[in-house]
């Protein structure tokens, strides 16, 4: 999906608006909270920095957002590698995903 420019003069985030499909799971995931996120009002690029300081004006963003803990749920649940969701940046997904499945693990024994 690609950005739109909205008539406020923002771009719209491609994140925003869609029902996604996933091939993986055949689950059909609404995005409609996609519709409150903070990011709606940013260009896509913002959440999608080639470094460290862009981690963080998008996590700034992310700090007051409505839907923060849907936006990550999603993300962790989507695999998504690339880009800030939820107020964290690609190895902090990383960490909380490598977290959940040692405590899925250490509570199944
Ligand atoms: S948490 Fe961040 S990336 Fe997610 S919807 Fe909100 S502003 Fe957008």
């Amino acid at each position: 999906m690609t950005a739109v420019a909205s008539d406020t003069g923002f771009t719209i985030s491609p994140k925003v608006g869609y029902v996604e499909a996933n091939p993986m799971n055949n689950s059909i995931r609404s995005t409609e909270w996609m519709n409150e996120g903070n990011c709606r009002n940013f260009p896509p690029a913002v959440f999608f920095p080639a470094d460290g300081a862009g981690v963080d004006r998008g996590r700034l963003i992310c700090a007051t957002c409505p839907v923060v803990s849907e936006c990550l749920e999603y993300a962790l649940a989507e695999h998504i590698d690339h880009g800030v969701w939820g107020g964290c940046s690609e190895r902090e997904r990383r960490r909380i995903a490598k977290r959940r499945r040692i405590e899925v693990r250490s509570a199944s024994h």
